[in-house]
């Protein structure tokens, strides 16, 4: 058995009962990553930055290694969004997701995962790196933006990752390469640290290969944090107790509006039967109306941008990262005109789409007509959700309409591109927790992913209902073949 293709529990055992070393889990990642990262291309800087790890061993997780997106700040490591304009950038801190990993004994990689920049996009297209590609169909996205953290993982050569969330990029990415994937509530998990996309959005969240795993990094990485005013004092309950749960009697809600055209068929007929098995093991169905998720996908670009051009201002080539020839010092020009040359140089076409858009709806004479009204519309869908949190356990819903496509088939497309992120959206704009996990696959043999979303702070029914799925089925057992 190699060790990179376990799970970060079974590893965990294995170490507490002293029969492996963690340099021996690195090694075979290392092993690992150099037979098939060229193929899929998980890991970005692989050439500069070696494989090193930081560890203090003795916490629970003994040594076990994880592997980061490259948007989470690791003190020493480049930390670079994919992106020009912060190239070069080694943060002189850890985010707090990555001191509570320390401290739990994990083994934080140097090497970072492949990201569509600033995590705008869900394709992993969009890297200065180049596109990641998925290990079950190398010539299909992995998804994204967490693309590379969940490839990295489904191709065993991470044991478990980090990804982040602003619309999706957890969840997508894990049901087009077959993983589970966890959005926690808005304010489970510190921002800090986290290079910010859309800061009302963001979760920083795991992507690994089970259920139980899951669970387990949520355990280490929530809570409190007096560094993000956003995350919320309340007690981290132990995740891993959901799994012993049986899910008789659960109302399971399925929204009607999530099933309708523009799904692929194979997608619908792989979630209706995920249902089935669902009832079969106790649960009821409830049909439900979600009517405000039709605005979903706009009211999100418009804040999602909104909050993106804003977040984005700081990258001027005077503090991180990248600068333009023409702007460095000694050489003519204003400082504007630097300003404006790191910035041109320094970003890709999607983070420049972006700025733009999200400029637009915030200027005077448009911000009521946009961005104004997105957050109403916004507040609908939140209260969309909890109505049906009124007398429903927990929601369940495709996690993508399609499974992955194909390079480049979406690139020239934004629109297109945007709508794969229909199903997933809504739980961000409304700051509910949701999780992807495998729940079969299509005749070309592409991963699909049931996505379950529940109340507020209920991550333990998503890990509940999520592990008493995956004990009842295999699908998350099944390897690519590389
Ligand atoms: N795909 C969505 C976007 O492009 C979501 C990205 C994300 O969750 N970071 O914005």
């Amino acid at each position: 058995m190699k060790l990179n293709t376990l799970t970060a529990h079974e590893l965990i055992e294995k170490l507490g009962r002293n029969e492996i070393i963690s340099s021996g889990i690195v090694r075979s990642l290392e092993e690992r990553i150099k037979e098939v990262d060229s193929k899929v291309r998980a890991y970005v800087r692989k050439g500069a930055q070696g494989c090193q790890v930081t560890s203090h061993k003795d916490g629970e997780l003994k040594g076990v290694p994880i592997t980061i997106k490259d948007n989470i700040c690791t003190e020493g490591f480049n930390t670079e969004c994919c992106s020009k304009i912060l190239d070069g950038f080694k943060p002189p801190y850890d985010a707090t997701v990555i001191s509570k990993l320390k401290s739990a004994g994990a083994a934080v990689f140097s090497l970072k995962a492949n990201m569509d920049e600033f995590a705008f996009g869900s394709s992993t297209e969009n890297s200065f790196f180049g596109t990641a590609c998925n290990p079950w169909c190398l010539e299909c996205v992995p998804g994204g933006s967490s693309g590379g953290s969940a490839a990295a993982v489904a191709a065993d050569e991470a044991i478990w990752a980090l990804g982040s969330d602003t619309g999706g990029s957890i969840r997508q990415p894990a049901s087009f390469c077959g993983v589970v994937g966890l959005k926690p509530t808005y304010g489970r998990v510190s921002r800090y640290g986290l290079i910010a996309f859309a800061s009302s959005l963001d979760q920083i969240g795991p992507l690994t290969k089970d259920v139980r795993d899951a669970a387990l990094l949520t355990n280490i990485i929530s809570g409190h944090d007096v560094k993000d005013s956003t995350s919320v004092d309340m007690q981290v309950p132990d995740f891993t107790k959901s799994l012993e749960k049986d899910i008789k009697g659960l109302k399971i809600a399925i929204p009607k509006e999530y099933f309708v055209e523009g799904m692929d068929p194979e997608v619908k007929s792989t979630i209706e039967e995920a249902i089935e098995k669902l009832k079969t093991l106790g649960a009821e169905e409830k049909q439900v109306f979600l009517p405000n998720t039709r605005y979903a996908v706009p009211v999100y670009y418009i804040i999602a941008t909104a909050e993106a051009s804003s977040n984005l201002a700081r990258f001027d080539g005077v503090q991180y990262g990248f600068r333009a020839e023409s702007g460095k010092s000694g050489t003519e020009g204003s400082l504007i005109d630097m300003y404006k040359r790191s910035r041109g140089e320094g970003f890709g076409q999607e983070a420049k789409r972006r700025i733009i858009l999200g400029t637009f709806v915030l200027s005077h004479g448009y911000y009521d007509a946009y961005y104004l009204r997105a957050q109403k519309v916004r507040t609908l869908i939140k209260r969309d959700f909890d109505e049906v949190f009124k007398d429903c356990d927990c929601i369940v819903t495709p996690t993508s309409p399609t499974p992955a496509f194909r390079i480049g088939e979406k690139l020239d497309d934004p629109l297109r591109m945007y709508l794969s992120d229909i199903y997933t959206i809504s739980a961000n704009l409304a700051g509910i927790p949701a999780i992807s996990v495998p729940c079969g696959f299509t005749k070309k043999g592409l991963p699909v992913g049931l996505q379950i979303l529940a109340k507020p702070f209920d991550e333990e029914m998503l890990f509940r209902v999520a592990n008493a799925y995956e004990q009842a089925t295999e699908w998350h057992k099944v390897k690519p073949k590389l």
